[in-house]
C-alpha cells in the first residue's frame, strides 16, 4: 500500500547523518531537535502552537483532556473512521455519539450532527478522512451556535488546505479549537516509529496541554492536574524535520497518482472514483489542493468487492478495505440508542469501498498494472 523504502532512499543522505547526530549528542528526549521541528511545523501550518506527543491517539486524548471535558459529556464523531477517534472518547468516560457520513466525501454529515445535538453535547470531532477536510465552515457554525468545542482529527490530512466559501485557504487541523495528528510511518508525514502532535491557536489551551503531556507538571515536580507521559523523541523529530519541507511535494505526488487513477477509470460505470469536494467552488474539482489522498478509495457497484480484493492480492497488488465495519456495530461501541436507519451511508460504504496503493513513489507502470488488473476483473 505504501513504499516507505523508496522515499527513504531519496532522503537517506540527509536523514542518516541527522539521526547519527542525535545519537552522538544523546539528547534523545526533549532535545533541541524536537523544539526545532515544533517551530517549523508551526510555521508550515500557520498555527500558534504545536505540541508534539507520542502518537495520534494520544494527541486526540490529550486534546480532549485539555478542553476539560467531563465524564458523561457527549462528543459527536463520524461512524466511518479509524477506531482511535471513538476509543479516546470512551476511555475518558465521555459519551461517544456516532453519526453518519456523506456519500461524496465520506466525511461527517452536517444534518446528522445537528440531529444528534442534545443539552449534554460538548464537542464535535470531525475526521478529515482519507486526506480531505470535513465541511469545517458548517461545523464551526453549529459549534458556535451550541457552544461546542471542535477537535479536528487530522491524522489523515496533514498539509491539506481547507478552502472557505470566500476562497481563503487554511491548513487542515488549524480551524477548530484544537487539531490532532499522527506521524505513524504510513501517514502523509510519517516518522520512523510512532509520533503525533496537537495544534492550537489558543494560548491558554496550549499551556494546559503542555502540562498534560508532561505528567500534569507546569513547574518541576508540581503536579497540578492528572497528566500523561506522551513525548515525541528526538530521532523522530529529525526524520520529520527532514520530511516537512518535502510534504507539499509528497502530497502533490499523491494528487498526481490520484488523477492518473481517475483517468484510467473514466467511463467505467461500475466504479465510483473518489470525489474532491471543494467548498469554495461548491463543485467537484480535479485540480485543487484540498485533498491530499492519504487513501485513494474507490466504491465499486454491482461487483463482488471481496472477490476483487482477492483477485488483486493474487496478482500481487496490495489493497485495503477502510473500513469494513461501521464503528456503531463494533462490539466495544454498541449503544442501544442507535438506529440502523441513521447510518444508511456508512452501512453502504463498508460494503463497497476499496483503497488502492497510494504513496509518493507510484509510477505510471504500476498505476497502469493496477488499473488494468481491476478493469479486467470487472469485464470478466
Ligand atoms: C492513524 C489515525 C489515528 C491514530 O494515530 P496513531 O498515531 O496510530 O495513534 C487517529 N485517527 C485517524 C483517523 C487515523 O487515521
Amino acid at each position: 500500500m505504501v513504499d516507505l523504502k523508496g522515499q527513504y532512499n531519496d532522503i537517506k543522505d540527509i536523514v542518516n547523518p541527522s539521526i547519527q547526530e542525535v545519537i552522538e549528542n544523546t539528547a534523545f528526549i526533549n532535545g533541541p531537535k524536537v523544539h526545532e521541528f515544533q517551530g517549523n511545523l508551526e510555521s508550515y501550518l500557520h498555527v500558534k502552537h504545536v505540541i508534539p506527543c507520542a502518537n495520534g491517539t494520544d494527541a486526540l486524548q490529550i486534546a480532549m483532556m485539555g478542553l476539560g471535558l467531563k465524564p458523561g459529556d457527549e462528543v459527536i464523531t463520524a461512524d466511518f473512521t479509524f477506531a482511535a477517534t471513538v476509543e479516546v472518547i470512551a476511555l475518558l468516560q465521555l459519551t461517544p455519539v456516532l453519526v453518519d457520513v456523506n456519500e461524496d466525501d465520506f466525511n461527517i454529515n452536517i444534518e446528522a450532527i445537528k440531529k444528534a445535538i442534545t443539552p449534554k453535547t460538548k464537542a464535535i470531532v470531525p475526521v478529515h478522512l482519507f486526506g480531505q477536510c470535513a465541511d469545517m465552515e458548517s461545523i464551526m457554525e453549529i459549534a458556535k451556535k451550541h457552544n461546542l468545542f471542535v477537535i479536528e482529527d487530522n491524522a489523515q490530512a496533514i498539509g491539506a488546505n481547507y478552502t472557505y466559501t470566500n476562497g481563503t485557504k487554511v491548513k487542515a487541523g488549524t480551524i477548530g479549537n484544537v487539531g490532532a495528528t499522527s506521524f505513524f510511518p504510513s501517514k502523509n508525514l510519517g516518522c520512523y516509529g510512532d509520533g503525533g502532535a496537537i495544534f492550537t491557536n489558543d494560548d491558554d489551551l496550549a499551556h494546559t496541554i503542555r502540562g498534560i503531556v508532561n505528567h500534569g507538571m507546569y513547574e518541576r515536580y508540581h503536579h497540578d492536574v492528572v497528566g500523561v507521559n506522551s513525548r515525541l523523541d528526538s530521532i523522530q523529530a529529525v526524520v520529520l524535520d527532514t520530511k516537512l519541507p518535502r510534504l507539499d511535494d509528497y502530497n502533490t505526488a499523491r494528487q498526481e497518482a490520484a488523477r492518473k487513477y481517475n483517468k484510467a477509470f473514466e467511463g467505467i460505470d461500475k466504479i465510483i472514483t473518489p470525489k474532491t469536494v471543494s467548498r469554495s467552488c461548491n463543485d467537484i474539482c480535479d485540480t485543487c489542493d484540498c485533498h491530499v489522498f492519504h487513501q485513494y478509495t474507490l466504491r465499486v457497484k454491482l461487483i463482488d468487492r471481496d472477490g476483487l480484493v482477492k483477485h488483486l492480492n493474487e496478482n500481487g497488488i496490495p489493497c485495503g478495505v477502510y473500513y469494513p465495519i461501521p464503528l456503531h456495530k463494533q462490539k466495544a461501541y454498541l449503544d442501544e440508542r442507535y438506529n440502523e436507519s441513521d447510518f444508511k451511508v456508512t452501512n453502504k460504504l463498508v460494503k463497497d469501498v476499496i483503497s488502492l496503493p497510494m504513496h509518493t513513489e507510484l509510477d505510471d507502470e504500476q498505476i497502469e498494472f493496477i488499473t488494468s488488473t481491476i478493469i479486467k476483473f470487472i469485464n470478466e
